[in-house]
């Protein structure tokens, strides 16, 4: 059995006590929220945080507020369950709803959180092992060891962002707001991830993420669709958000749909490098233009020229990377129809 090491646990009951605990504990100190990445990764002896801060007695964490025509803030500490629960999420932003609901197993989308899906630590198959597995290829890279078994001769991690709610808060285009000691700050989703494993996020440890906002729901349509071996409980190994805005026009395809135009599009792919990838080649293939059959085709292999997964989850990569063209089509085909 894997044991947690020892660590002090503190439950602050405001923003300002939580932040100045950890401001005060330095860099050993971590936040905690429904705990399903965190404690497995102390277990694993991958994270050791010795003071770990809960954020779930943090009224102003667990809230909802507003919806799709105002734009909604999130509170960091709203469990899955509740996201995929809520009236206003399910009626506005449906794809955040369908997205939370393929996240691991019904009790852990009662534990999980949203900002702790969103900060998750990124996965990869030498290094998600216990300690003793990890020590007997004498660790890697990202944790204790001083090579990349996936990439030898790289310097870099190549760990993967392994969460179903980033590609899709990505692609809408949702922001982030931080709160330390030192102040307040509004992060973009689009720039808050960094391609890096080891140094994953646009965010200082002492940071405390309060809640996510989510654009006005108007004149846009989103998907998410996700590649996993067990659609019971897995990880995504790929995930393909796409946010589309139409604008209505009297005119028909020549299958009888209507031709709306695309006004703008975001097509990214998740759980296959350590940032979500952005394929900008696959807007600019749709936008300004109808969206039949051949543009969904321009714009589904542009994903897959853009997706470079590498082997270090489930699955073969280079059948991952054939899937990024078939997600692609899947995501734009439920939109236009
Ligand atoms: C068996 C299993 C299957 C899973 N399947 C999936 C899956 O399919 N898809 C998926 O996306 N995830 C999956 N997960 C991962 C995880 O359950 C979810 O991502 C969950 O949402 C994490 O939320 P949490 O509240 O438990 O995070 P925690 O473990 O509490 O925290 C995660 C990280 O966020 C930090 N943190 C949390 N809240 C804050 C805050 N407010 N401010 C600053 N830092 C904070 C913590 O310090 C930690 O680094 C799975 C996990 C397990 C164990
Ligand atoms: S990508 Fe390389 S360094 Fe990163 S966790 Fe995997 S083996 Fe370790």
């Amino acid at each position: 059995m894997m044991r947690l090491p020892k660590f002090t646990y503190r439950t602050p009951r405001t923003i300002a006590e939580a932040v100045k605990i950890v401001a005060d504990s330095g860099p050993e100190a971590q936040f905690v929220a429904g705990g399903t990445d965190l404690y497995p990764n102390m277990k694993r002896r991958q994270q050791l945080p010795k003071t770990v801060i809960s954020v779930m007695r943090l009224s102003e964490l667990n809230q909802i507020n507003g919806d799709g025509q105002s734009g909604i803030r999130i509170g960091a500490s709203v469990t899955l369950t509740d996201i995929v629960e809520n009236p206003i999420i399910k009626r506005d932003y449906p794809v955040i709803a369908a997205a939370a609901r393929t996240i691991s197993t019904p009790i852990l989308r009662n534990m999980g959180t949203i900002g702790g899906n969103l900060l998750l630590d990124t996965r990869c198959n030498y290094y998600d092992q216990n300690y003793e597995w990890r020590k007997a290829i004498n660790f890697c890279l990202k944790k204790d060891g001083d090579v990349c078994w996936v990439a030898p001769g790289s310097s870099k991690c190549w760990a993967v962002q392994s969460s179903d709610l980033v590609p899709v808060m990505v692609a809408i285009g949702a922001r982030f707001r931080l709160v330390s000691t030192m102040g307040e700050r509004v992060v973009e989703a689009a720039s808050f991830y960094n391609d890096d494993g080891i140094d994953y996020l646009q965010k200082r440890p002492d940071e405390l993420l309060v809640d996510i906002h989510l654009p006005p729901a108007n004149g846009w349509r989103a998907s998410y669709q996700k590649l996993r071996r067990r659609g019971a409980f897995d990880f995504p190994v790929l995930g393909v958000a796409a946010y589309l805005k139409f604008e209505t026009t009297s005119g028909t395809l020549p299958d009888g749909r209507a031709s709306d135009t695309v006004t703008d599009a975001r097509i990214v792919l998740g759980g296959i490098a350590p940032s979500p990838v952005q394929v900008r080649d696959a807007a600019e293939a749709i936008i300004g233009k109808a969206l039949d059959e051949d543009r969904i085709q321009t714009a589904a292999e542009a994903a897959y020229i853009k997706a470079r997964p590498l082997d270090n989850t489930d699955f073969v990569y280079q059948w991952r990377k054939q899937m990024a063209r078939q997600y692609t089509i899947r995501a734009l085909t439920e939109l236009r129809d």
